[in-house]
């Protein structure tokens, strides 16, 4: 079985926005850049604050790695699999799987997919 997210408050309204097939990122109150993960202040320009931005969870492959050992028990049978960075298509960089795993390279775009877990639901992508 895949680890459990635990949402705290920061993070909370981004999987509750998953569960409803949305993608929030954070946008700065000053400098108006969008982030992620959600953080009481801008890591651009330390602005305090952000509003939560809906965005449409398409985007670009940045970077990946693909795994092809497990590093725990849990994830033995999820192996091969490919985790991107992917830049949002109007602004924000998330992390999550890309599948089919073979299929990730850089500068590959992609399209959210929203996988329901045991009372959560996780962000992946596929090619677009
Ligand atoms: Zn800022």
């Amino acid at each position: 079985m895949l680890p459990t997210p635990t949402p705290d408050q920061l993070s909370e309204p981004f999987w509750a926005a998953l569960a409803e097939r949305r993608v929030l990122v954070q946008e700065c109150p000053a400098c108006g850049r969008r982030r992620f993960p959600r953080l009481p202040s801008c890591p651009y320009c330390a602005a305090e604050g952000g509003t939560d931005v809906e965005v449409p969870g398409t985007g670009t492959v940045y970077s990946f790695v693909r795994m092809h050992r497990a590093l725990t028990p849990a994830m033995a049978d999820e192996v091969p699999y490919s985790i991107a960075t992917v830049d949002l298509d109007g602004g924000g960089r998330i992390f999550a799987r890309v599948e089919p795993a073979e299929a990730v390279e850089i500068g590959l775009a992609v399209v959210p997919v929203f996988v329901d877990h045991e009372g959560w639901t996780e962000l992946r992508f596929a090619p677009a």
